[in-house]
């Protein structure tokens, strides 16, 4: 009986490399640590600290003017600390602020805060980070000194840019804190259609990953604010122009060989989650409580696609 080499049946062309796609988990408040930690999940793909910043019941500029800019340095360690403790050496991708201007105007000092007819189209993420510098640099000397003491799984990411002037402002920032930019894992948002349609502008400035958020990128996409019940219907994050933006957003990370992650609220819906191993993703972070559909769901995914694949 001769022998036939199973890869004689096997497609010539050679199948894309999938590596198994990891499943992270988002954490909005670091109280919600442990629960977090304890889904297995392989990391954090979103941290937000914006929770950490207003429950200190006043705008950054006016705690740092009250109490001093280490003791605004001292609450955002304590918060990232506690995740990043919990999880360690899994990484924790920690976002800088943002908050839109209407969510500051509540606090004490919000007085001082612009009155915009549109605080989603207006001054959030990294815009307001970049043209506040003084209150930035808190906030990246928070992260100097977590990596100071040692946290080498917390990874930095930035939100709301639209484009590569986006980065090398926020890249020099990080320098003048003292952040090598080179020595740390960090990466952005993609939150806008720019970023979607520049991601290898964005690649070039240096990112090791770049994260859908894909609340920000639906409402953009579409022009469907997130927050109005009116078009609440309208809001769909697998409308196909959102999906094409995020499918070529990955197929050329995936040739440069930048990370891609979501860690919008769709990354814990099923179908979104098919769509996107389908496509190669790297990482997928999802709300606690749905880490381990994703995590079935993806494990599913993963072996119809290596089953297709040598049929
Ligand atoms: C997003 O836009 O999908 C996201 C994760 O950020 P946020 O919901 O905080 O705007
Ligand atoms: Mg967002």
């Amino acid at each position: 009986e001769e022998f036939e080499p199973v890869e004689a049946a096997r497609p010539q062309t050679p199948v894309k490399p999938m590596t198994a796609t990891e499943v992270k988990v988002n954490v909005s408040i670091p109280e919600a640590a442990e629960r977090a930690a304890a889904t297995g999940a392989d990391g954090v793909g979103l941290l937000r600290i914006e929770h950490m910043v207003l429950t200190l019941g006043k705008t950054p500029e006016r705690y740092i003017a009250e109490h001093g800019a280490r003791a605004y340095q001292d609450e955002l360690i304590e918060g990232i600390r506690t995740v990043a403790d919990e999880f360690y050496p899994r990484p924790v991708r920690v976002r800088t602020i943002d908050a839109p201007t209407d969510e500051f105007r509540d606090l004490e000092g919000g007085d001082d805060e612009p009155a915009e007819h549109n605080p989603m189209l207006g001054w959030r993420g990294i815009r307001r980070s970049l043209d506040k510098p003084d209150v930035f640099q808190q906030e990246l000397a928070a992260f100097d000194r977590i990596y100071e003491m040692g946290y080498d799984n917390v990874e930095l990411m930035l939100p709301l840019v639209n484009d590569s002037d986006d980065i090398e402002g926020a890249k020099r920032q990080m320098r003048e804190a003292g952040i090598d930019p080179e020595e740390h894992r960090w990466g952005v948002m993609i939150e806008t259609p720019a970023a979607a349609l520049q991601i290898e502008d964005l690649a070039s400035a240096g990112i090791d990953f770049a994260s859908f958020g894909t609340n920000d990128l639906t409402q953009y996409t579409l022009a469907v604010d997130r927050n109005n019940e009116n078009v609440a219907d309208r809001f769909d994050e697998t409308h196909p122009a959102v999906l094409e933006l995020i499918g070529q957003t990955i197929e050329t990370c995936r040739e440069l060989g930048v990370d891609t992650s979501i860690c919008g609220q769709a990354g814990s819906k099923t179908e979104m989650v098919n769509f996107l191993v389908e496509e190669g993703i790297s990482s997928i972070s999802a709300n606690i409580d749905a880490v381990r559909d994703v995590q079935h769901e993806v494990k599913r995914k993963e072996q119809r696609i290596l089953l297709d694949s040598v049929r």
